[in-house]
């Protein structure tokens, strides 16, 4: 066992604090990761304050990891040390369903091993990314192409992932019209990848205030929802519409501004049932849909991807002891656009 430092939770009201958690011995199959930079996810923040149900404390979260190989187990043959790596929302699988043989890890029949609060495989809790170190089953761990910068490319192995994959299933490639609905975390990486596979995109959001980034990261145009008739006015232009938000929305008036055969994907996941009339779907063969971070085999492609295309997260580098703040601005949605924590200020 290795003792590291970390920042995390001891409960759910108590500010996040500096504490150690023991890492694993690097087994036969495991590599050692020194973490370099860590991003903060909306998610992280939902766990560590039981705003999802109750979870074991103390708990350190963060699955956007990215750092460097430190030590290799004997039949490591995918990393060698040195290489720069990285960690999503995943540890582990069960490696025997339908679902995992066919490369769906992240939709594993028996519940895949998430890479914090959840049980691994020798029953004990993970414990994520806000650390020094992280020892992790070779699959699991991602290669980072060096032409992404160290320090803005962890989003990617959540924010990332949670958007190329639908842009990438229900296809967002050139003469094609894609919305994205939530200028956030994931909204803004939606832009750039579908901007990059070649889409028309546009943004949509409350209001005006992220217009000039939007259209700086290569969207055609940005419509404020805060304006009288401005969905009504989008009858009938996309092809894909993806939903980043996470409250409850008029999914009728969305699904009205896809053209036939036009899907709306949701990776935002609001509390509360919507409502949906059945009929905003029949009459253009429409199809309402979601989508929940993607397989480690896509993971590895859309990190490919991003370094093909020069993409990037827009990112806000902080120092541990600004976590809490951190997520005080993460939930009043003051971050452009990805929180990133630079681990050296754990140790
Ligand atoms: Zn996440
Ligand atoms: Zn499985």
């Amino acid at each position: 066992m290795l003792t590291v430092n970390a920042y995390g939770a001891t409960s759910a009201t108590d500010p996040l604090v500096p504490l150690t958690i023991e890492r694993r011995d690097v087994g036969p199959r495991d590599v050692m990761i020194a973490i370099r930079y860590s991003g903060i996810c909306h998610s992280d923040i939902h766990t560590v304050r039981e705003e999802w149900g109750k979870i074991t404390f103390p708990q350190v979260v963060g699955h956007e990891i990215v750092g460097e190989v430190i030590e290799t187990g004997a039949e490591v043959t995918k990393h060698a040390v040195g290489d720069r790596v990285g960690v999503g929302c995943m540890v582990n699988s069960c490696r025997e369903c339908d679902e995992c043989l066919a490369g769906d890890e992240h939709m594993c029949a028996n519940g895949n091993v998430g890479t914090y609060n959840s049980t691994d495989v020798d029953g004990t809790t993970t414990q994520g990314g806000y650390a020094t170190h992280v020892v992790v089953d070779q699959d699991f761990v991602l290669a980072v192409p060096e032409a992404i910068p160290y320090d803005r490319a962890a989003p990617l192995l959540c924010a990332g992932i949670t958007t190329y994959s639908p842009l990438a299933r229900w296809g967002a490639g050139p003469g094609r019209k894609v919305a994205v609905v939530g200028l956030g975390g994931l909204g803004h990486m939606a832009v750039k990848i579908a901007v990059a596979m070649g889409a028309e995109v546009t943004t949509i959001s409350r209001t005006d205030a992220k217009k000039a980034d939007a259209l700086s990261f290569g969207a055609a145009r940005h419509v404020a929802t805060n304006e009288d008739g401005a969905l009504r006015a989008l009858t009938r232009t996309f092809d894909l519409i993806i939903n980043t938000i996470s409250a409850p929305y008029d999914v009728n008036a969305y699904l009205r501004t896809l053209r036939p055969h036009g899907a709306l994907v949701n990776v935002g996941l609001p509390p509360e049932p919507l409502a949906l009339r059945v009929g905003s779907l029949i009459g253009g063969g429409k199809s309402f849909a979601g989508s929940n971070i993607g397989s480690i085999r896509e993971t590895q492609a859309m990190l490919e991807f991003c370094a093909e295309h020069g993409i990037a997260p827009e990112t806000e580098l902080i120092t541990a002891d600004q976590i809490n703040e951190a997520y005080d601005r993460t939930v009043a949605g003051d971050v452009r656009y990805r929180f990133v924590i630079d681990a050296a200020t754990l140790a």
